[in-house]
């Protein structure tokens, strides 16, 4: 039998509409509530940050959102993405499992992030927006924001994690070479991002700090919106296209997942290939195990209680019912950008809450480990996020060595890390350390966590 089985779909059986899990939820998610009032947010609440059409999809209980032909036109450069059998990791890991990734390394910024960042460019663009201001970790969502904003004519300012702004140059240069414009966060431009260098003026910074200063600009103009690359229920919906071109594709293969696996950082990746499936599930089809994989330096779902918490360090967004690590928590400065954020999007919290999903934390060194095991038998070289989901592939594929049992296992392998080389270079140097999160900071920002009773 051949090694290299690739599943291609035609271009005519790229998704038309984009799966909304919240029509299918058994239980309705909690509301979303005022930072100030602590009442349930109406859509013109949010109306200052997103375009309505956004604000309608985030509510929305329809179990089919149409995607318009402009996104269609845009997401061809690249979708459908393949999905491949990785039969030589698992000749490798002599296993009788059959290993399934859906590959999103393929789009123009190297992630499943412009699956959101083009619609979210194309809505603001109806609406008239002219700029665009957003937070980035490890880069990869502000470079998939930069391109969208090139193509649809908006102009694109992003606020990265300072940590990452000097481990990470190239990724601010790719920003740069679409146009948009790069500062380190915290910085001094904005007032939140003022006070927290006035405390200590060496902050490496994190994502609900990015994301304060990027809110506080955004509020504050009326031709400029935000954007957000994870955590809330329109990225996720965007991201399902991943997971209803794997269900095509694993019919061409004539195969089902018993399990799923993915990254969690925000939860858009994860979703986008979890909630086709687990929709389907809840329709009366298949059940699937699905696991979510996180870093242990960063364990909302792992660690995290289910409590309403901020969105950003400042205050300045909704309440939302997620497990959180509290929006004042740093995290430290481990490989994986994409994955410092305290909080979990709210569905993916509720869907821990409902036993519809299980979630690991593991160190970094035993991600790449498996990063650089999977890259040699397949020859991809994933992000250092994407490493998290070949780790939790890896274990279920020798789970099944272990128990004589052949399971077919679906990862998505979310990205490429290419321009995470310092990384990998780090990693051979044996100088990745598994940094363990600061238990005092950890208490410190759960004491923190608002009070919030439940809402009448
Ligand atoms: C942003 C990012 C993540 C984390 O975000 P999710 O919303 O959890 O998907 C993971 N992997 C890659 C490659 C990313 O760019």
């Amino acid at each position: 039998m051949n090694d290299t089985v690739k599943y291609v779909l035609e271009e005519s059986r790229m998704p038309k509409a984009w799966y909304n899990l919240q029509a299918d939820l058994p239980t309705p998610l909690p509301p979303v509530l005022h930072p100030g009032t602590h009442q349930p947010v109406g859509p013109d609440d949010l109306a200052p940050l997103f375009p309505m059409e956004l604000i309608l999809q985030e509510v929305s209980t329809e179990r089919e959102i149409d995607i318009p032909e402009p996104v269609r036109d845009v997401y061809r450069q690249w979708r459908p993405a393949p999905l491949y059998r990785a039969r030589r990791l698992e000749k490798l890991l002599q296993t009788p499992a059959r290993i399934y990734y859906k590959y999103e390394g393929v789009s123009p910024a190297g992630s499943h992030k412009p699956n959101t960042a083009v619609p979210q460019a194309f809505y603001n663009q109806q609406a008239g927006v002219k700029k665009l201001v957003t937070e980035t970790g490890a880069g990869q969502w502000g470079s998939s924001l930069a391109f969208a904003g090139a193509l649809f004519g908006i102009d694109v300012q992003v606020f990265m994690v300072r940590v990452s702004y000097d481990q990470k140059p190239y990724r601010r240069a790719l920003m740069e070479t679409y146009g948009a414009r790069c500062i380190a966060s915290p910085s001094t431009e904005t007032q939140s991002g003022r006070g927290i260098l006035a405390q200590r003026p060496d902050h490496p910074g994190s994502l609900g700090i990015a994301i304060s200063e990027a809110v506080e600009v955004a509020a504050g103009r009326d031709d400029t919106k935000y954007a957000l690359g994870s955590v809330l229920n329109h990225v996720l919906l965007h991201q399902t296209v991943i997971g209803q071109e794997a269900l095509l594709q694993l019919e061409m293969a004539d195969d089902y997942p018993d399990v799923i696996v993915g990254c969690t950082g925000g939860g858009s990746n994860f979703a986008g290939i979890a909630f086709p499936f687990i929709g389907a599930q809840l329709r009366g089809g298949r059940k699937v195990d699905v696991i979510a994989v996180e870093p242990a330096a960063c364990p909302s779902l792992t660690r995290g209680p289910y409590a309403y918490d901020f969105g950003d360090t400042a205050h300045l967004t909704p309440l939302t019912k997620m497990h959180t690590l509290g929006s004042t928590f740093t995290p430290p400065g481990f490989h994986a950008g994409g994955l410092r954020y305290h909080g979990m999007a709210p569905m993916v919290s509720h869907l821990k809450e409902l036993g519809l999903i299980t979630a690991v934390a593991h160190h970094q060194t035993k991600c790449f480990d498996a990063g650089v095991m999977f890259a040699r038998a397949e020859g991809i070289l994933p992000a250092p996020e994407a490493n998290h989901a070949v780790k939790g592939a890896i274990d279920e594929a020798i789970r099944c060595r272990e128990e004589g049992t052949s399971r077919a296992i679906l990862f998505n392998l979310c990205g490429h890390g290419h321009f995470d080389m310092q990384a990998y270079i780090d990693y051979f140097g044996g100088k990745l350390q598994d940094l363990e999160y600061d238990e005092g900071e950890l208490a410190m920002a759960l004491a923190g966590l608002p009070s919030v009773g439940a809402p009448a």
